[in-house]
Formats: C-alpha cells, structure tokens, sequence
C-alpha cells in the first residue's frame, strides 16, 4: 500500500489524478490523505469524483472514502478493462482532466475502448477541448498512443453538459522521443467559440488577435456552435511548429471584455515564446505522466525543454518518482525555462 500526503506540493487535485492513473498501471494500491489539502476548500469535489469512479469502473477497483468532500480515500486496483464507458460529472467539471486520467491506463490494456464523457469541455483552470485535441493528442500519437477525439457538444461553466468521444485502440507500445525545441513555425491561427452570445462578439475578439499576431482575416475562425450550448467564450491560438503543436486558450471570465481576454491570451504566448522552449507551461505538466510511461516502458531516457516549470509540475514530478523507478531532473535555460530530464533509476 502506497501511501501518500495528498497536501504536499501544490496540493490540488492532480496528485489525485496521476496517484489513480498510476495505481491502475503498476497494480499497487494506495491511500490517499488530505486530498486537496492545499486549496481553499479541501476534499473530493464532483469532478474529482468523477476521476475515482471512472478509474474504478475501468479496473473494477476496492474503493474506501468515494464521496464529495471526503479528504482520504483507499484505493486497491483490479485488472484494466477495455471497454465501451460512459461517465457523467454533473457540474461543469472538466471532463479533458477525466480523461487525462483514464487515457494512460486505456492505452496500455490489451482491447480497444471508448469513452463517452459528460461535463464541461471548455473549463478555465483546465485543459479546454482544443489543447488536447490539437496539441496534447498528437503528442500521444507520436508517443505511440493514438486516439480518436470527437467533440459533441460543448460544454462551459456553470450550465456544463459538454459531450465528448474519445476512442483508444489499447496495446501501445511507447517509444518516448526528446523534445528540446519546437522547430520551424509552419502554420498558425486563432479561433473563437461563442455559443448563445452574439457572433459580433467572437468577431471582435478574433479581429484584436489579428492585428495583435499579423494574422491574416482567413485565419482567424468563428467557431460553429450548436443549440443550446453555452453561453461561454473560448478563444484560442493555435501554432503549428515542426516538432508539436501549441495552443493558449483563453475562457472568458464572466463580465470580462473581449480585449482584455484576446491581451491575456496574446501575453501568454509570447511569455512561452520569448525562451524558445518547446513546451508551455500547461502542456509540460501535462506531458510527465505519459512521458514517464514510455521511459519506463522502453527503458530509454528523454528529455524536454518547458517555458515554465510551476508549482504544479514540481508536485506532479515528485509524485511519478514515489510510484515508479525514475529521475526526472531539470536544470534551468539560459533563456528562461528550464530542460527536463527522464531516466529509469
Ligand atoms: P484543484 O481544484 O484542486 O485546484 P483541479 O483538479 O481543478 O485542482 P489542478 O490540479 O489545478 O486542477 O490541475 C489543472 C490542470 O489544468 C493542470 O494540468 C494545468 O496545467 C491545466 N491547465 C490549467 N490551465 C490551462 C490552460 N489554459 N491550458 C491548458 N491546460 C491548463
């Protein structure tokens, strides 16, 4: 039984997230305490839930303190199931962090599965829909673990109801790479979704992005949008480099006028492109799970440079070490940012 302080480092919910994510590969079970120790209001919220029961339903796991607010919890793994899943987080909870959950386990298991996930899909504080599925999902497949990404419904803060459909063919065999720079810009843009608000609104938003990143009017996209989804706002900018793809996605905070979200979002990307990194600060805490998973698998070290190393990442790094046999190293960059190293011990 592994057991872990679930308050140290940041404290929030990703050592929830990446302690089941690993519980259900290595097949060890864990208890967890003061989960969420380190935010305002500790313990398990619906979203949180959401990851124990659905990593639950995949490897039929003994589970102890599955409950809203509860601040331990034991958790004993089963074998992994591939499978067709459906799971509902009832709130606007982020159904991309379920996924980033579940997703490593499903793509180890012998079997193709599919999720079906209810929630929210453009979550500020959260991977949005169009990070993973333009930046996060074609590492994965480079990685040697493709999947297939449908967005059904958009789903914002507070109403939720997002639907998304992510199918994972299993069995991947992980060959990890170095990631050091992003390489050559190839191609780039920006997009706006806007459900129930009027299209002038995602007009203007785009037009500031614009002039702000010289992008010409045919890259700028005024996303469609179905009945009643939203009301919400979500702006993004994509980058196509040689070697990955970036994206800064905004949400708009509720009262929050379209110039200022199209300068945070402009600010954003030009902190991560000032040190020539090839990872933002989002995508280089997201990108050490799986990253781990395929050093181990493979027994070959990698590397990667990340604009910023956060609270977040450091937490997430600590915890990989306490649960499988590797290094992960960073030594900060001339230019900002730092190099990640990953090495089996
Ligand atoms: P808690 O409620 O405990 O704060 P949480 O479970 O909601 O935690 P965190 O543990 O803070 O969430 O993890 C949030 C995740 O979302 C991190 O991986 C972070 O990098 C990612 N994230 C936050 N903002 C963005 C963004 N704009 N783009 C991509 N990813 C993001």
């Amino acid at each position: 039984m592994i057991e872990i302080d679930a308050s140290e480092g940041e404290g929030g919910g990703q050592v929830l997230r990446s302690s089941l994510t690993l519980s259900m590969l290595t097949g060890q079970a864990m208890h967890l305490t003061k989960i969420r120790g380190g935010r305002p209001k500790p313990g398990l919220m619906r979203q949180h839930l959401a990851c124990v029961t659905g990593a639950q339903a995949i490897c039929g796991a003994r589970v102890e303190g599955a409950a809203l607010g509860s601040t331990e919890l034991r958790f004993e793994p089963g074998p992994l199931k591939a499978g067709h899943y459906r799971f509902e987080i009832s709130t606007a909870g982020s159904c991309l962090l379920l996924l980033q959950t579940l997703w490593p386990a499903l793509m180890q298991v012998q079997g193709a599965s599919e999720l079906e996930l209810t929630g929210g899909t453009h979550n500020p504080m959260a991977p949005a829909f169009p990070f993973i599925e333009q930046s996060y999902a074609p590492l994965l497949a480079r990685l040697g673990a493709p999947a297939e990404l449908s967005l059904r419904r958009a789903g914002f803060y507070p109403a939720g109801g997002g639907q998304l459909k992510v199918s994972i063919p299993g069995q991947a065999q992980l060959d990890p790479f170095d990631l050091l720079e992003p390489g050559p810009l190839r191609d780039s843009g920006a997009a706006c979704m806007a459900p129930a608000l009027p299209r002038a609104v995602a007009e203007r938003q785009l037009e500031a992005l614009g002039a702000a990143l010289a992008l010409p009017p045919e890259q700028l996209q005024v996303m469609p949008c179905r009945q009643h989804e939203g009301p919400g706002n979500a702006l993004w900018i994509w980058q196509a480099h040689e070697h990955l793809n970036t994206v800064f996605c905004s949400i708009s905070e509720k009262g929050e006028p379209g110039a200022a979200v199209a300068q945070r979002t402009v600010r954003a990307l030009s902190q991560h492109l000032e040190t020539g990194a090839a990872l933002d600060v989002h995508l280089a805490d997201q990108w050490l799970l799986p990253l781990a998973l395929a050093v181990r698998q493979s027994g070959r070290a990698a590397a990667f440079t990340a604009s910023a190393w956060s609270l977040h990442a450091q937490t997430n790094a600590s915890l990989i070490e306490r649960w499988l046999p590797l290094q992960i190293r960073t030594q900060p960059r001339e230019r900002g940012g730092v190099r990640v190293d990953v090495s089996s011990l």
